[in-house]
């Protein structure tokens, strides 16, 4: 029974309150055909929402079954209309994206039915209306009266008390109304039907009352219910309700019910699975709005996969590199903590200054700190013999070769044939006059500024790291008989990666004539196309083995001199006068070359000599006669006063030919000087070395001192240089140490810094990879914040799309809450496809680029997005697209019932 006590609806808007319904007065009885008849205006829509829980009266009450409704809340109203009543109406309003079946599942999913029920309910619904075998169709597939007929099963599926119809033949022609007349007129036995009409004849012919409206009020009603069938009806609901409290259980037995089983709640994969639908009905925009989304997923994936792929590239590397960048202990280390400390430290204080004042800056405070910081970073390691014996007893099976250094320069000692210019004949000169001679033609050309470096460019005779496997798994021999340097007699060259040795290293071997390297120099210092003479460009295997170069001991390679006025040590640039007897003859047995995938090998380009010959000459010269007097203190026969400055060392007179174009072709004679190079660290800090230290420094370069203060340990994996670093590591740490069968307790050890290079190296790279990756993300993101946006938009554009949508979903008793997760739904999947797309074209364009790159870097996942930053992003985008989605959700919520159903 429905009663309406004084209902009245105002409608305010803006410029006026239109009063709609001005105090309606109805009961309705539990079955009956209700038609409502007035002229447009009159407010019969407005009455039908209201009665149907669409609308909220102003004033007045709504009774239904003797219950009170001006309590009632959101929920109640929505349980109301999902359970209670149906709507037809006159533009049917069916969602044209989900099939016949769908729209009339609708309400049953709303009330949160299974699948299987709600199916066989809504086909037993459609069949009822004559639909029967057209459930799959879509809703413009059909005509305007089958469309009305699938309303219909929509509005009895859920088996309503009453049925609310507005205009429901408004659309259609003669023949249709009547036939969807006669179908409510059936449904009309069995509930009661309220029918909104324009049609008089209609009305006349199949409703049982007639309700005539006239501007908001009722003028004529052909049959109220009497007082004593309202009565009646009253009683018969006491009674229903007293039934609804109780039901009756499985065992037969009448049991008290807690609470109303009727609900009206869409579940979350109820409203995932009609978005999906949606989504798929509209697949082109669907795709275009996933794609667009997925732009800035690409653009983040695809930095994130660089970012990991060069990582992966750096590892893969670290063992290649590893042979490179050996372990490294020196006489100086850098102390990594104060360089960037020293880099954060260079800010200046603010002070508060006067405006009338010009303030000094204090350079000289600025140099002072920057000494103070360069000390702090240069270490100096006291590297002794204790040390030394520490290292050799590292277990053999952490490396592949330990090299100790001793400081030895050969050039002074080994001497070789060597033919002069304008002269035929070969004079046996020392390495070191060679490139002293070299160094003075080379001075008198127009790079001649340049000359002096010829020294610190070309690396002089260096030692191989004695594993002759470990060589050989990095370099091929080339040239027939080539092998190894093994004795102490055997040296050998290496090439570099492109095969080839410069010109400027074979000159100092002496295997250029002299008129054949100064054929070079005039090619490069004559004007274009004014060379005419033929240089040597190429050397064949044969020529290159099998040089040989003699080893002299200091005490034939230098001689003390008495010049009467002090005493001094001279060095021979030729072996003229030496006893042949006591040289050694090293031969060139070998020629390296580095293998096609090594990047990095533990040999540069150069010549190098064995660790036997190291042993032989430390023997010998420590001691020769030059080295005893080092060890002395006697330092005046080898302090040279140039005039200039003083300088350590041991001087040499030579003598060459070179025309520099003035037609002299007269010997020139010159000085050289044999001492230690300062090292490069000292020269950059400007360091001037006590005489003491540059005795101990000459000492070392002549082979007089057995203890290394060099060490290069070469690790045999990078995963393996930690149980190199973690024994170093030892020597500085507490507790007491036994090298053989001594022990050392911490007091007697200096701490000693290694250089682990290759570390540091790879700890930059990625710190640098991280730094640009973060940039280019940041970037990216802008496109992703605009792509989010975008999403945003076009559901809030699907929003007022779908409003009809809206309307039907809530007239059915959907909850504002089961709108807004429709469209988070949506969003979500938005989000899900274009993360999807995104990751997914990383990945394709990652093959792509892999391809591509393979052959140039010979690393074939140089693009690699780990599967974990995929799913990161793919979460990223389903949250910004539901975030940027939340708004048109609620706004979508929000919309009132009744406008979004009136939205034509
Ligand atoms: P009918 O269905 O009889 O043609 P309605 O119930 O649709 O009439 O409308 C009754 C009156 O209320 C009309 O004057 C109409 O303009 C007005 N009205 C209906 N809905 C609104 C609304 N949302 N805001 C303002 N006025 C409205
Ligand atoms: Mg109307």
């Amino acid at each position: 029974m429905l009663k309406l006590k004084n209902i009245r609806k105002d409608y305010v808007t803006s410029s006026e309150t239109v009063h709609a319904l001005k105090g309606v007065n109805l009961s309705f009885r539990k079955r009956e055909f209700v038609s409502i008849l007035g002229p447009s205006g009159c407010g019969k829509t407005t009455l039908l929402n209201i009665i149907g829980g669409l609308d909220h009266y102003t004033s007045g009450d709504l009774i239904i079954n003797g219950k009170s409704t001006r309590s009632f809340k959101d929920k109640h109203w929505d349980v109301y209309r999902n359970h209670r009543v149906g709507f037809i109406f006159q533009s049917y309003n069916l969602i044209p994206h989900q099939t016949v079946l769908g729209n009339v599942e609708l309400a049953l999913t709303i009330a949160g039915v299974s699948r299987e029920e709600r199916i066989a309910r809504a086909k037993a619904a459609l069949d009822k209306v004559g639909l029967a075998g057209q459930y799959y169709k879509r809703p413009n597939q059909l005509s305007g009266g089958q469309c009305q007929r699938v309303a219909i099963a929509r509005a009895l599926v859920n088996d309503p008390e009453i049925l609310l119809a507005d205009e429901p033949t408004g659309a259609l022609d003669t023949v249709t109304s009547v036939q969807i007349m006669e179908l409510i007129k059936e449904i009309s036995e069995e509930r009661l039907v309220i029918m909104v009409t324009h049609n008089p004849e209609l009305a006349d012919m199949y409703s049982t009352r007639i309700i005539r409206f006239l501007d908001g009020k009722v003028v004529e009603d052909t049959d109220p219910p009497s007082a004593r069938e309202e009565a009646e009806e009253a009683k018969e609901e006491r009674l229903a309700k007293k039934e609804a409290i109780y039901y009756i259980d499985r065992k037969g037995k009448r049991k008290k019910s807690k609470k109303s089983k009727e609900k009206a709640k869409m579940s979350l994969p109820t409203a995932f699975r009609l978005s999906f639908v949606n989504l798929l009905s509209k697949k082109g925009r669907t795709s275009m709005v996933g794609f667009a989304g997925s732009i800035g997923i690409v653009g983040i994936a695809m930095v994130l996969a660089l970012s990991s792929g060069i990582k992966g590239f750096v590892a893969n590397m670290q063992d290649d590199m590893l042979s490179g960048n050996p372990i490294e202990i020196a006489q100086t280390a850098y102390d990594l903590n104060a360089l960037t400390g020293m880099m954060e430290n260079s800010d200046k204080k603010d002070i508060i200054k006067n405006p009338n004042r010009v303030y000094i800056n204090s350079l000289v405070e600025y140099l002072a700190s920057m000494n103070e910081s360069v000390n702090n970073v240069l270490l100096e390691n006291t590297i002794t013999q204790e040390y030394i014996d520490y290292v050799k007893a590292m277990p053999k099976e952490y490396y592949n070769a330990m090299l100790l250094g001793y400081g030895i320069d050969l050039s002074p000692m080994l001497y070789t044939d060597f033919v002069a210019g304008g002269s035929t004949e070969a004079q046996n000169i020392s390495i070191h006059a060679l490139t002293s001679i070299y160094t003075s033609i080379l001075s008198e050309t127009e790079f001649g500024a340049y000359a002096s470096y010829v020294t610190a460019l070309v690396p002089s005779f260096q030692q191989a790291p004695s594993n002759k496997s470990y060589i050989l798994d990095q370099y091929d021999l080339v040239g027939e008989g080539s092998k190894i340097a093994e004795g102490k007699n055997e040296i050998m060259l290496v090439l570099d990666k492109n095969e080839e040795l410069t010109d400027i290293l074979l000159a100092r071997l002496g295997y250029y004539t002299q008129d054949e390297f100064i054929e070079l120099v005039k090619k490069v210092t004559a004007e274009e196309g004014e060379y005419e003479g033929g240089v040597r460009d190429s050397f064949s295997y044969d020529e290159l083995l099998g040089k040989t170069f003699t080893w002299y001991s200091n005490d034939q390679a230098f001689t003390k001199v008495n010049t009467g006025v002090s005493e001094m040590y001279m060095h021979n640039p030729y072996s003229d006068n030496f006893n042949k007897e006591e040289g050694v003859e090293l031969k060139v047995v070998g020629i390296l070359k580095p293998k096609e995938n090594v990047n990095y090998g533990s040999l540069s380009s150069g010549i190098y000599y064995t660790e036997a010959l190291t042993d032989m000459i430390l023997e010998n010269n420590a001691e020769s006669q030059i080295v005893s007097d080092l060890n002395a203190g006697n330092y005046s026969p080898f302090l040279i006063n140039t005039g200039v400055q003083t300088i350590f060392g041991a001087s040499y007179s030579y003598n060459y030919v070179f025309d520099n174009g003035d037609g002299n072709t007269e010997p020139k004679s010159a000085f050289g000087m044999v001492m230690n190079s300062p090292d490069m660290a000292s020269m950059m800090m400007g360091n001037v070395k006590l005489v003491t230290e540059q005795a101990e420094d000459f000492c070392r370069v002549l082979g007089g001192n057995s203890c290394a203060n060099h060490v290069l340990i070469y690790p045999l994996s990078f995963d393996d240089k930690d149980l190199v670093t973690e024994y170093l590591d030892k020597w500085n740490a507490d507790g007491s140490i036994k090298v053989g069968d001594k022990t050392y307790s911490p007091a007697e050890r200096n701490e000693i810094t290694y250089t682990d290079t290759l570390e540091l190296v790879i700890s930059i790279i990625n710190t640098m990879i991280d730094v640009v990756s973060y940039a280019l993300i940041a970037f990216t993101s802008i496109s992703l914040v605009v792509s989010t946006v975008m999403i945003g938009i076009i559901t809030y554009v699907s929003v007022v799309e779908r409003i009809k949508e809206i309307g039907v979903i809530r007239s059915l008793g959907g909850r504002k809450k089961d709108v807004s997760h429709l469209f988070n739904a949506e969003t979500f999947i938005i989000g899900l496809l274009s993360g999807l797309m995104g990751v997914g074209i990383t990945y394709l364009a990652s093959i792509v680029v892999n391809a591509i790159l393979k052959p140039v870097i010979g690393y074939g996942s140089i693009c690699a997005l780990p599967v974990w930053q995929a799913a990161v992003l793919v979460a990223l985008s389903i949250l910004l697209t539901s975030i940027s989605g939340l708004i048109p959700a609620r706004s979508a919520a929000k919309k009132d019932p009744v406008v979004a159903l009136r939205t034509e």
